[in-house]
């Protein structure tokens, strides 16, 4: 994998496309457990991101990243907004010294710490970091492969069913207490698409 102005624009390309697409799905899950606007706040977003493509892929990949970042905080809103951008503008400044895809692990890793930061949110607590967290120790666990690829789609899926029976710790959702139980947490649902949007664009390139 290389982040080339081609592949970086196909990957930035795919990751609106596939949240643009989940739009009703992340407002549904939201409904379910918030205030249902996930979904068109992270559409608003990504079509935000869309509009500057091609200005996103002309930049070195660290500018790219960080440029995403604060376009998701001024245009995403709520809570995910701020978590969101700040997972990006991490992983972009962690990248201005780092190789990828040797140090995918670490980059990502930046933005995940970033977002336990901002939301002051760990592991168990029904939020994006329920997939994050797990696809970050299954990057860590081997170099990129197809193998690895695989086991990231995986895990990502498999981390956002597993936030159905978790009762929100933080967040709106957590103001339901118990009856928060029972429902895939939308973040968690968005982060496991952006996800499988990366896998989709390495495979279909490697
Ligand atoms: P809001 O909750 O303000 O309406 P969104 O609906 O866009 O914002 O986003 C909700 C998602 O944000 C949740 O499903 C959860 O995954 C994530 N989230 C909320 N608070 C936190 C937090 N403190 N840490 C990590 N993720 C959080
Ligand atoms: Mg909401």
């Amino acid at each position: 994998m290389s982040l080339e102005p081609q592949m970086l624009k196909s990957l930035v390309k795919a990751a609106a496309e596939q949240v643009i697409a989940s739009a009703a799905e992340l407002t549904a899950l939201d409904q379910a457990i918030g205030d249902g606007d996930h979904g068109v706040n992270m559409k608003r977003g990504f079509e935000a991101v869309l509009g500057k493509l091609d200005a996103i892929a002309a930049l070195p990949p660290d500018e790219a990243l960080k440029t995403i970042g604060k376009t998701l905080v001024m245009t995403v809103g709520g809570a995910s907004g701020p978590l969101y951008g700040s997972f990006f503008l991490a992983a972009g400044d962690a990248l201005s010294n780092k190789q990828l895809p040797a140090d995918l692990a670490d980059v990502f890793g930046s933005g995940v710490s970033a977002v336990s930061a901002r939301g002051r949110s760990k592991a168990g607590e029904k939020t994006m970091l329920d997939v994050l967290f797990p696809v970050l120790e299954t990057l860590q666990s081997e170099a990129i492969s197809p193998e690895l690829i695989a086991r990231v789609r995986s895990t990502a899926h498999e981390a956002a069913v597993r936030t159905a029976p978790m009762q929100a710790t933080k967040g709106r959702a957590s103001f339901l207490g118990a009856r928060s139980i029972g429902h895939v947490d939308p973040g968690a649902r968005s982060s496991c698409v952006l996800v499988h949007a990366v896998c989709d664009t390495l495979e279909a390139r490697s």
